[in-house]
């Protein structure tokens, strides 16, 4: 980001601050009780949403606490994350960071989902330190290399399978807007 002059100092360049690629990285705590459906529809809604502001990044989530990692421009990045603060479905919504960044960790996801299934005691065991999912004890760069090692190691199969759906429910959000 570059400041340009103005009488009497320096004054920040918001336009090519709000545009600068930035990674925010936060976990919450489920609020009450979460159906396959409700997960779902978060999952549908969030790429969706995100694929409309080319948003990118990963969504974590043990049963009981959530990890998410966003990438994109900072003023989408802002926006999208202001909405999930406010959602009544989670809480205790913790900031790990919010860092302007070279590259996206996963350029071609609007959100990558990894389930309890993937977040084994030894994975846990490895990031967290303890045998069980607790995202409050990762750093910023701990919570990165946790979520890019288990996409990497993430069954294809599921993974195409939500995506094809999720293109079926754009191409028809798509369709729908320009109606
Ligand atoms: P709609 O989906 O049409 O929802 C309208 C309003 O109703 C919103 O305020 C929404 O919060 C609320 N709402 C909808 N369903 C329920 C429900 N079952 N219970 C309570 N309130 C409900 N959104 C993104 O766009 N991108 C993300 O990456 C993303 N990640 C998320 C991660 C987590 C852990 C959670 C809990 C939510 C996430 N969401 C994400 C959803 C986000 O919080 C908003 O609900 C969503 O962005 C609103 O989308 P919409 O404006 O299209 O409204």
């Amino acid at each position: 980001m570059t400041d340009t002059p103005v009488e009497g100092g320096w004054e920040p360049n918001w336009v090519e601050a709000e545009g600068e690629l930035c990674r925010l990285i936060y976990f919450s705590r489920l609020a009450g009780r979460i159906s396959k459906v409700d997960l779902k529809n978060i999952l549908t809604r969030s790429r969706v949403n995100n694929a409309r502001v080319d948003v990118t990044g990963a969504l974590c989530f043990d049963n009981r606490f959530f990890l998410q990692i966003l990438e994109g421009r900072r003023l989408h990045v802002n926006r999208v994350f202001a909405r999930i603060v406010g959602d009544p479905r989670h809480s205790d919504v913790s900031l790990i960071t919010f860092t302007p960044v070279a590259e996206r960790l996963f350029p071609s996801w609007s959100m990558m989902f990894i389930g309890a299934d993937q977040l084994t005691r030894d994975t846990c065991r490895r990031f967290c330190g303890v045998e069980a999912f607790r995202p409050e004890r990762l750093t910023a760069e701990r919570a990165a290399a946790l979520v890019r090692y288990l996409a990497e190691g993430a069954p294809k199969a599921s993974m195409e399978e939500t995506a094809a759906e999720t293109a079926e429910e754009t191409t028809k959000e798509t369709a729908a807007d320009q109606a």
